[in-house]
Order: C-alpha cells, then structure tokens, then sequence
C-alpha cells in the first residue's frame, strides 16, 4: 500500500496514513436483502458493538440517502443502479479513511452487487446476505410498504413487482427468520472483528 498517491505535484495524504490513526482496516459491510429483511436493524445494532469496542464506524443506509444525496432518484433500472453507485463511491471513500463503512441497500440483483463490489475493491467490500422470505417481510412490514404496494400506492416494489435476486454464494448468510436478532449480531461480530484488524 502506497503511503502517498501522487498526482503532479500535489502528494496526497495515504490510506496507510489515515489507518495509523483509526487502528483500524477501513472495510465496506455491504448488507442487502428485501425490505424487511432485517439489514437497518442488524447493521445499526453491529456498528453500535463496535463503537463500543472502539471502532470509528459509518453507517450508508438506503432510505437516508435517498432523502439527501440520491434525492429525485427513483426505483427503474437505471435510477437503481445510480443509487447504488454513488452509495458504493461514497463508502469507498470512507473506507479509504480508515472507517469500518456499514451500508444498508436492498440492492436487488447480482448484477448491482457486481457493481459495488467493483467500485469498493475486491479486498475491502464484504458482502452480507440477510435473508428473510417476502411472506415473513410481509408480516413484518415495518415501514408500511407491503401494505401501500398492495394497495397500489407503491411502485416497482422488490420482490412483488421487481425481481430479487438470491445470491448462489454470499461472504456471509444471516437468516433473520430462524435467528435471533442478538445471535445475528454476535455471529457478524466475529466474523467481522478479524476483517477490520489492522494490517
Ligand atoms: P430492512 O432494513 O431490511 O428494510 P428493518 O431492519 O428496517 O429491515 O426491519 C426488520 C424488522 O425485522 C425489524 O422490525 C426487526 O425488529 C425485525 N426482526 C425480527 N427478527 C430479526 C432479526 N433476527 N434480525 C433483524 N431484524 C429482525
């Protein structure tokens, strides 16, 4: 790892630079899954643990970002993958800070993971699968949206009106429907804890 990026003149501060200060290998958590599922949860309640362990953290969630940075960008295709590629360029910035970067998007298909795991790098993006079956996110519906997609209010609704694809192998599978909330947070914790230990 280069501790200065050169370009002309100017000699930009390194990520080795910045890493000797957080004590830490920045890392890009990408948790993704149906509405519902259980991705907010998990990684909130997994960057709190390791804040409280001592880590600096951030966490990119979905519905945040399309209140600031992704405003006006919809759910087609092309505004989809827009979404997710600003996502992934921003949490490889932080990531490059030194911070442990936890990110929240559904990010529907194989193709859009494909895509951020490119822009992250494939030695710092960790991809998690959190998976919970629409019938049970359904049930669930925390913030309201089975309900308004049935009704018609919501559009291109993933998994009822636009497709979700199952990963064929993800670096970690958490299953929200047979696992507690408190037992998926201990598993990601030590799994994760030896990731972001400094090189
Ligand atoms: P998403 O971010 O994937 O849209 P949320 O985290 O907002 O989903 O909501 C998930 C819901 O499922 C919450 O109400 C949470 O309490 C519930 N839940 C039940 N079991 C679990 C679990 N094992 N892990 C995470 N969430 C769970």
């Amino acid at each position: 790892m280069t501790e200065h990026l050169s370009t002309g003149p100017i000699r930009f501060l390194g990520r080795t630079a910045r890493e000797s200060l957080t004590r830490q290998r920045g890392t890009v958590f990408w948790f993704y899954g149906l509405s519902g599922a259980g991705k907010s949860t998990l990684a909130s309640a997994v960057e709190k643990a390791l804040h409280e362990k001592g880590h600096l953290t951030t966490l990119l969630d979905g519905d945040l970002l399309r209140t600031g940075l992704n405003r006006g960008l919809g759910f087609s295709d092309d505004d989809r993958r827009e979404n997710l590629r600003r996502a992934a360029e921003v949490a490889r910035l932080f990531c490059h800070s030194g911070v442990i970067t936890l990110c929240s998007f559904i990010t529907p298909t194989k193709a859009f993971r494909s895509l951020a795991r490119q822009i992250v790098g494939e030695d710092d993006f960790h991809e998690i699968f959190v998976k919970a079956d629409f019938d049970t996110c359904r049930a669930r519906d925390v913030k309201g949206l089975y309900a308004k997609a049935e009704g018609g209010s919501v559009k291109q609704f993933t998994g009822r009106d636009s497709g979700f694809e199952e990963p064929d192998r993800a670096d970690f599978t958490i299953d929200t429907t047979t696992t507690t909330e408190s037992t998926c947070v201990d598993q990601l914790l030590a799994w994760m804890l030896p990731l972001i230990a400094p090189q």
